[in-house]
């Protein structure tokens, strides 16, 4: 995507999660005020206002309670802050089965090196994205061309009896090689580089838009209230917003104000943030539906469109396609908060 620096003023990177998580890590140990617990889980909410009350529970060591003024859970599509807050509320959470899994692959440059062609690949500034009829393969280098990344989707035919509760599943080399059969030879002969024994499959879920993201003083945000299939490489992107215009939308809060006050700041946080996010969502799902068509007419219209919108307009494939581009890089969350905060916060009672 060369254009994305020129039109939005910053380029457009591909990385590690663990470089990103590893980076918001060093940056909270900078702030004297954080303090970590890890291995560490909310194990149910007794109080939402006005002060929230939780139990929390170490890995090795016995439950204990926390009070406190505020809550912000940012703990993923598997989310017990949501299901006490939906169970609160007397509605249940609603996971939707998206029909879709995916194979997480990390090869490494040395097994790769030895290939020209995979060689050229790791070392190109390029994502390349293979489709075929119910299945895609997207890669891409990270961690300065040491690694090259693969994300795949396919019909989720390994957990189709899975409880709610499974998300991963040891997969077997053979099983994914003939998913990705009829893919091209480059494909194939990256595929083949994968270890046995090291194929992991995640199912991918997502959920009903809620009713709430908030309850009292508790808020929920990234994939714990949006989580949406990755398509569009947005669901760390759209947490990391929610934290900005959570964090803006506190530093509006005066010191030692009620908590009702907080409850207000936390539903002008929803209201900013959840009109975009659930559309992302929704353009991620059809963004796959059309990626994964089948022969047919839809397909050959497809293919067209991609022939005739090569890098302007609308492409099929929302994630490269400018006018998508243009309603993610160029929302500016934190200006959105900034300017309409006062009024927002106004309109609640
Ligand atoms: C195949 C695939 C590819 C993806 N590619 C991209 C991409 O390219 N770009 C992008 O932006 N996004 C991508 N995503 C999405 C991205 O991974 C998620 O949207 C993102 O990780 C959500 O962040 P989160 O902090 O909300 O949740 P998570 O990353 O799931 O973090 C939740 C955390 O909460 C902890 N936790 C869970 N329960 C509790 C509890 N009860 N108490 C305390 N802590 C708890 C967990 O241990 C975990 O550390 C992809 C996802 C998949 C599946």
């Amino acid at each position: 995507m060369p254009d994305v620096a020129e039109k939005y003023g910053y380029p457009h990177c591909t990385g590690h999660r663990s470089s990103l998580a590893g980076g918001l890590y060093n940056g909270c140990k900078r702030e004297s005020a954080i303090k970590f617990h890890f291995s560490t889980s909310v194990a149910s909410i007794e109080s939402y206002e006005p002060k929230v009350v939780f139990t929390a529970k170490p890995r090795n060591g016995d439950a204990y309670k926390v009070e406190a003024d505020l809550l912000l859970a940012a703990d993923g599509i598997k989310s017990v802050t949501r299901t006490e807050m939906l169970a609160k509320l007397g509605t249940e959470s609603e996971e939707e089965d998206t029909g879709q899994a995916a194979y997480r692959i990390m090869l490494n440059r040395c097994d790769m090196e030895n290939d020209p062609e995979l060689l050229e690949l790791i070392d190109c500034n390029t994502v390349v994205r293979w489709i075929g009829a119910r299945r895609h393969i997207i890669a891409y280098p990270v961690s300065d061309k040491t690694i090259y990344n693969l994300s795949t989707a396919q019909p989720d035919d390994n957990f189709a009896a899975a409880t709610n509760a499974t998300y991963t599943t040891k997969g077997a080399k053979a099983a994914m090689l003939k998913v990705f059969d009829d893919f091209c030879p480059l494909v194939q002969r990256m595929l083949d580089l994968v270890p046995d024994g090291e194929v992991c499959e995640w199912k991918l879920r997502t959920h009903k838009p809620l009713p709430t993201w908030t309850l009292g003083c508790v808020a929920l945000l990234g994939d714990a209230c949006h989580p949406t299939l990755p398509h569009l490489s947005q669901g760390a992107a759209m947490a990391i917003e929610d934290g900005a215009v959570l964090a803006e939308c506190m530093s509006r809060v005066p010191a030692g104000a009620d908590p009702a006050a907080i409850g207000k700041a936390l539903k002008v946080y929803e209201l900013l943030r959840r009109d975009h996010t659930y559309a992302l969502v929704d353009l991620a799902a059809f963004s796959g539906r059309t990626l994964h068509l089948g022969e047919g007419k839809a397909k050959e219209e497809r293919d067209r469109h991609f022939a005739d919108h090569r890098n302007k307009g609308s492409v099929p494939d929302k994630w490269a396609s400018p006018d998508v581009q243009k309603m993610i890089y160029s929302n500016d969350c934190v200006q959105q908060a900034t300017e309409n905060f006062d009024k927002l916060y106004a309109g609640l009672s």
